[in-house]
């Protein structure tokens, strides 16, 4: 069935300035969504209850995307476990909590591939959550996911909700954090690769063995399946994997940014640093399933 979301329907995208939301954002206002509701951080913070409640009854949404949330690569993960495990849990909280309240019509949440077992069968089932141990690395960020994933599920068993949660894979796009200690591995080597390019180096320092195994999705392919799964997706009983059911080698990325950045400097992998997940490809057979598939290749 396809839920009709009319052109001057009040949307709110929680987190529009982040590298998903601001996604999201544009998509919308592409199609021509004219009503899309924002609030920056100084503006609310989505980890007071109270202040969401006052926004959300002020403002009144009828779709949310709930897209906010603390972020960050595998450093951030493990040097700042209190803020990542927290700031999410908080904020899921409070706006789903709110969106029940405030007669919210529709609500996306948006978890994280780290939520599954550190070793599980791949490529990742959704039926695999809450299977096995958690990566250590990032375990406080992943239970908060797992929590706003089991809030959904338990505001639609209680209240009726009509609250659904995907989960995406490793992304990248415009609005990506550069920031070489908080973020992720392929801005990262973007920019590694860039400055020893300017600077004239030979070499590149890569973290950890190379061998991981990630996937990429493109934030804008990310955003077409939210709006996508937004209209279509109707169990709310069981999250739906997004990605694109490829991955490379931690090795294979670098060397192919390095092929277009910097041709001919040499990699150097630092062993001090951890590798995480030794593979997460999530199974997307259930969103290919529903019709949907990625158009932009890493
Ligand atoms: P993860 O998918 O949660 O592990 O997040 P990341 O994107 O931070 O890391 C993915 C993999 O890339 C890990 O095995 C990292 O060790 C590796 N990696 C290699 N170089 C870098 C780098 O410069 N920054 C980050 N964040 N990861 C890197």
């Amino acid at each position: 069935m396809l839920i009709a979301i009319p052109l001057d329907a009040r949307i709110y995208v929680a987190g529009h300035r982040g590298l998903v939301g601001s996604a999201i954002v544009r998509r919308l206002r592409e199609e021509g969504f004219g009503n899309l509701l924002t609030a920056s951080r100084d503006q609310l913070d989505l980890r007071d209850q109270a202040a969401v409640n006052y926004w959300f009854k002020a403002n009144r949404p009828e779709y949310v995307f709930m897209v906010a949330g603390t972020v960050g690569g595998i450093h951030a993960n493990s040097t700042r476990p209190a803020e990542f495990i927290y700031d999410n849990l908080m904020m899921h909280a409070t706006v789903v909590h709110a969106s029940h309240l405030h007669g919210t019509k529709r609500l996306l949440y948006l978890g994280s591939s780290c939520i599954y077992p550190r070793e599980t069968a791949q490529p990742i089932r959704e039926e695999a959550l809450l299977t096995g141990l958690l990566e250590p690395t990032n375990e406080p960020y992943a239970i908060a996911k797992i929590s706003g994933i089991k809030l959904c599920q338990a505001y639609h068993r209680q209240y009726g909700c009509d609250f659904i949660s995907a989960m995406p894979t490793n992304l990248y796009g415009p609005g990506d954090t550069f920031d070489l200690e908080g973020g992720h591995v392929l801005p990262a080597l973007m920019r590694r690769f860039h400055e020893a390019r300017a600077a004239g180096a030979g070499e590149v320092t890569v973290w950890g063995s190379g061998t991981p195994r990630r996937e990429f999705l493109h934030v804008d392919d990310l955003a077409d399946a939210c709006v996508f799964l937004m209209r279509r997706y109707e169990n709310r009983d069981q999250h739906v994997n997004v990605g694109t059911g490829e991955d490379v080698t931690i090795r294979e990325l670098a060397e192919m940014v390095r092929d277009v950045v910097a041709p001919g400097i040499e990699l150097r992998f630092d062993s001090s640093k951890p590798d995480g997940m030794p593979r997460k490809l999530p199974d997307v057979t259930r969103l290919h399933a529903l019709g949907w598939r990625h158009r932009i290749e890493l």
